[in-house]
């Protein structure tokens, strides 16, 4: 048996009942088998993959706080140290009634393979808590966010784990959690990222995650010899990578016509009014049906569905698989011709299966979303050199970075063979870092 089909059955052995971790780490595998199977015995010698999908660590923790009837509630909380030999751990926090170890730990080793793309200082990790921010007050966020800090600040740090933001864990989450650290620490550091401008934040963080997709898609286009001006395009989401997505694609001639939440989806052939967006999730929290009762001859269609859009371009930025293979299948034979994904694995295999096999124009989330982490670390030299960067100097180095991105997963790509073949090429580009510096760092 190959050596990366021994690994995965041993994965698939050792962690029962986590199939989203199964997923992630069988992706990964089969695309990096070209490059195992060169490097078979030196691999095999140093257990270089079994130590690749073993966490470093796994920190879970009892989170109690009390709501606003006065009722004690109890959630799971959660960090994954997955990886850090070339950084420290670095990935965001997930607030959200489905999260388990399994997605946190998907997540995790996906974000060691992003977060060596960015050609950054940064290893890989997760957390989170199936806490459900929704419908909260301010004042139970708060009390959530403290309990939870209150156990996370023994293992993080400036220079160990640096959290920041996912889904459900905004500024103003961050900012609870900071201001908890702070207060038992007794250290101003900068040990999340996604701060508020007034403590620390860099400026074109909210932005990146969707901005930084829509560099490297129209980078992707480029090379292609199109571009996103003129194009109709569809969102997924309408959180942060989904409204700054749209915001840079409309920026760049596109049309945004669709966009989503978890109830149901907006179609707008006029293209989204995105400060209708903003105001409904921005600032009142609501839902994006009532996108619809503002904005006239825009419609609102409950549940899913929203694949089913004609467009010329996807972008998938809601969550772990959402675009399953009739999506794909619909997409594509709608005309679609390019998908790039802003969510973590939003696409099922046999979707992203699809999207290679019909040679489409497709960037994997671990490339696609990398500039969120990549403003980060940003984020991070600016704590550490007690300075702020200007908008422009951050947005343009965000854009160089995706650039850069582009490039390597597009050159791994190719010195494999296979050419076009993104996925492949993030995978492969984000290992080839990672590997060298495990191999150097002996038997840890
Ligand atoms: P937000 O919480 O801001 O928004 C998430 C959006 O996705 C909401 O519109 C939400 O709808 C929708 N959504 C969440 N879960 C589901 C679900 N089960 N079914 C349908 N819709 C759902 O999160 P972000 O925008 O920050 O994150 C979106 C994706 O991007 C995630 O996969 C995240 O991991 C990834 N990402 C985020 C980065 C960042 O910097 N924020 C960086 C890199 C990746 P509803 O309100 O109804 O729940």
């Amino acid at each position: 048996m190959s050596y990366v089909s021994e690994v995965m059955e041993r994965v698939i052995a050792k962690n029962p009942g986590e199939p989203e971790f199964h997923q992630a780490v069988k992706e990964v595998l089969d695309s990096l088998a070209l490059v195992i199977d060169a490097h078979e015995d030196e691999f095999r010698k140093i257990s270089l993959l079994e130590r690749l999908t073993e966490p470093e660590r796994i920190v879970s923790f009892r989170v109690p706080w009390v709501d606003d009837q006065g009722n004690v509630q109890v959630n799971k909380g959660y960090r994954v140290q997955f990886n850090s030999a070339i950084g420290p751990y670095k990935g965001g926090l997930r607030f959200h009634p489905s999260v388990n170890q399994s997605i946190l730990k998907f997540l995790g080793f996906e974000q060691v393979f992003k977060n060596s793309l960015t050609g950054l200082p940064i290893g890989g990790g997760k957390g989170g808590s199936d806490f459900d921010p929704k419908g909260k007050s301010d004042r139970e966020v708060m009390a959530f966010c403290q309990s939870f800090m209150t156990e996370l600040c023994k293992y993080i740090g400036a220079d160990q784990d640096v959290p920041a933001g996912d889904i459900g864990v905004g500024g103003r989450e961050i900012g609870f959690l900071y201001g908890q650290y702070k207060r038992i620490k007794g250290l101003y550091e900068g040990v999340l990222t996604g701060k508020g401008l007034t403590y620390g934040g860099s400026l074109a963080r909210t932005q990146a995650t969707g901005y930084g997709l829509v560099y490297i898609t129209e980078e992707m286009l480029k090379h292609a010899g199109q571009s996103l001006n003129g194009k109709t395009v569809v969102i997924s989401g309408s959180g942060n990578v989904a409204i700054y997505a749209t915001e840079k694609a409309q920026e760049l001639g596109a049309k945004v016509v669709a966009l989503n939440d978890s109830n149901g989806y907006i179609y707008d052939a006029e293209g989204i009014k995105l400060d209708v967006v903003k105001e409904i999730k921005e600032v009142r929290r609501g839902r994006i049906r009532e996108y619809a009762d503002a904005v006239a001859g825009s419609v609102y269609t409950e549940g899913k569905g929203i694949w089913n859009i004609a467009c010329d371009v996807a972008l998938p930025c809601a969550t772990q698989n959402e675009l399953n293979l009739e999506d794909a299948k619909k997409l594509i034979s709608q005309g679609c011709t390019c998908v790039a994904e802003g969510a973590n694995m939003p696409s099922t295999r046999e979707a992203t299966d699809y999207f290679l096999e019909k040679k489409i124009l497709f960037m994997p989330g671990k490339a696609a979303n990398a500039g969120g982490v990549a403003t980060s670390a940003l984020e991070m030299s600016q704590n550490s050199q007690r300075l702020s960067w200007s908008f422009e100097e951050v947005d343009e180095k965000l854009k160089n970075i995706m650039i850069g991105i582009y490039a390597k997963v597009s050159s791994a790509a190719s010195r494999y063979g296979a050419e076009g073949n993104f996925v492949a090429g993030a995978n492969i580009a984000g290992f080839e870092k990672v590997a060298e510096a495990m191999k150097a760092q002996g038997i840890v």
